[in-house]
Formats: C-alpha cells, sequence, structure tokens
C-alpha cells in the first residue's frame, strides 16, 4: 500500500516537473537576455531524471539506496529553491523598477503633476468612460497670464516658483475624481468627469479666485518668495492671475482632442476679455 502511494505521489511529482520545465522553457524562448534561466531549466531535468529513476527502483521493486537518493533530493531541493528565491527577488527588483521608470516618464518634474502626453492618455480614457456610460466630462485650460513679464521682471526661477505655487493652488481645488497635469510652459489641463458646463465655470472661477489670493514678496532683486496666508510680508509683494477656459463633450465631438481645442478657444476669449476670467466655449 505505501509502496503504491510513493509510485502514485512520485508520478505526479514527476509531472509537475515536466509542466515547469515546458513553461520554464517557453519562458527562455522569448526572453531577450535568459539570465540564469537555463540552469533552473536544467536544475529542474536533474530532478525529474532522479524522480524517474527512483520511480523505476519502486515500479520493479529493485533493491536501491534511499538514504542516497533522499539526501540528493533534500540537496537539490535546496538548490532549487534559492535559485527560484533568487529569480523571484531580482524579478520583484525589475518590476519596481519599470514602474519608476513608468512614473518618471509620466510625471512633470517642476510641479510633480502628469505631463502633456500621460494628460491626453488619460484625457482618452476618461472621454470613452463618459461616451461609454453617457455621463457628462468637462475640460478646463488654466494659463497664466502675462507670465511671460514674471519671469523677465523676476528671473526664470522667479517663475518656475511661481508655477509650483499655482500648481499647488489647482491640485487642492480639484475634487479627487478630477485629473490635473500640465499641459504647456504655463499651461494646466484640468478633466473633470461628470461634470457639465456650468460645473466647470464654477470650479474655473473658484480656482482662478484662489490663485489671485497667492501672494508673492519681492525678496531681493530678481526673487520672489511666496508669503503664508498667516505672515505679514515685509516688503513689497506682488499677485498672479490666471484666465480660465472651459469646454464639455458633447455629441458633435468625435475625439477627445475637440474638447481640449474648445476649452483653447474659450481659453482665447477669457485673454482677449481682458485675462483673469473664465469663459466657456457654451457662450
Ligand atoms: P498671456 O497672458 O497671453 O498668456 O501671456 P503670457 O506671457 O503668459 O504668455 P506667453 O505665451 O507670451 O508666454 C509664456 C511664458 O511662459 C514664456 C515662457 O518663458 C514661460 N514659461 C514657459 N514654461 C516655463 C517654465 O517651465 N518656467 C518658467 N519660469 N517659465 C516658463
Ligand atoms: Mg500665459
Ligand atoms: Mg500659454
Amino acid at each position: 500500500m505505501v509502496t503504491q502511494v510513493s509510485i502514485v505521489l512520485i508520478g505526479l511529482g514527476l509531472l509537475m516537473i515536466l509542466g515547469a520545465m515546458r513553461r520554464t522553457q517557453n519562458l527562455i524562448r522569448i526572453l531577450p537576455d535568459r539570465g540564469q534561466w537555463p540552469s533552473l531549466r536544467n536544475l529542474m531535468m536533474f530532478f525529474a531524471v532522479g524522480y524517474a529513476v527512483y520511480l523505476y527502483f519502486l515500479v520493479s521493486g529493485s533493491p536501491f539506496n534511499k538514504d542516497l537518493v533522499a539526501s540528493e533530493v533534500f540537496f537539490l531541493s535546496s538548490l532549487f529553491m534559492l535559485m527560484v528565491v533568487r529569480f523571484a527577488y531580482t524579478t520583484i527588483h525589475d518590476i519596481l523598477r519599470l514602474d519608476e521608470l513608468e512614473e518618471l516618464a509620466n510625471t512633470d518634474d517642476l510641479t510633480g503633476m502628469f505631463n502633456r502626453r500621460a494628460i491626453m492618455h488619460l484625457l482618452k480614457d476618461e472621454y470613452q468612460k463618459a461616451r461609454r456610460f453617457g455621463f457628462p466630462m468637462s475640460v478646463a485650460m488654466v494659463d497664466l497670464d502675462h507670465f511671460k513679464r514674471i519671469n523677465d521682471t523676476y528671473g526664470h526661477l522667479s517663475g518656475d516658483l511661481v508655477l509650483k505655487e499655482v500648481a499647488k493652488v489647482l491640485k487642492k481645488g480639484l475634487r479627487r475624481i478630477d485629473v490635473l497635469g500640465r499641459y504647456g510652459g504655463e499651461e494646466f489641463l484640468c478633466i473633470l468627469p461628470s461634470t457639465a458646463a456650468d460645473g466647470a465655470v464654477i470650479m474655473g472661477e473658484r480656482v482662478r479666485r484662489q490663485v489671485k489670493m497667492l501672494r508673492f514678496e519681492v525678496a531681493g532683486p530678481e526673487q520672489l518668495k511666496p508669503v503664508n496666508e498667516e505672515e505679514v510680508p515685509s516688503g513689497e509683494t506682488i499677485t498672479v492671475t490666471v484666465s480660465v477656459g472651459v469646454a464639455s463633450m458633447d455629441s458633435s465631438m468625435t475625439d477627445p482632442e475637440h474638447v481640449v481645442s474648445a476649452a483653447d478657444t474659450a481659453l482665447y476669449a477669457a485673454k482677449e476679455g481682458g485675462r483673469d476670467r473664465t469663459c466657456s466655449a457654451s457662450e
């Protein structure tokens, strides 16, 4: 009875090793850099041969040295475990590195928000979701007013600082489901899922007012410093404004870029209308 159970178990074990070897062989075929995978396959081959020999002795009933077989199996299994754990470690390390690279490729360095490539990709997703489920979707294009003057007067580094502070206001002012990205130099694109035009105008006006409340102290020649709400600045301060163009998806739009281009047109109207305001494409 014991021998029969052993034969079944060893036989099943052998089949599983052969299955694992086949998988590993497929992996070796598709991997550009095979690494140490062939060694792992060879180790499995040793196991398979060992199991087959053991099975032969069990079935034929011939005498053999069980102690030697057991110690060999122990040795090979330990080696196998070591190799598998090492492979798992390097694989997970590679996956984490890829995640990191993907995040870097999608992030804008200065503001930490999505870059243009990423935000346009996410816009496509949101557009398709809204189309499929019949939800509204709006976008808002936020552009700093006369930003060139800030750079020209206070230097590029001060310009960068203003951009960062405005980005923080935008991040705080949006809902969790909204998506925000840096569309261009001093232009931000906000995707507002499940939001119709009137809601988008309310959001645009809210962030416009919040940006206007930011104060920057002229801390030296060509140097701006953000001023906290509680702080009383000792020197001269300046404020910045943004213009906002909002547009909502409608049935005539066949591409997500059409919504962005409608928001761009509304932004142009806001600039033409005197800046520091929100205009809607539907107006
Ligand atoms: P408008 O009100 O019409 O938008 O005027 P503007 O000066 O903001 O627009 P314009 O397109 O003429 O200039 C945009 C400026 O934004 C020019 C460029 O130097 C600046 N800019 C773009 N990207 C960056 C950046 O990453 N850092 C800094 N400091 N400035 C930037
Ligand atoms: Mg501008
Ligand atoms: Mg611009």
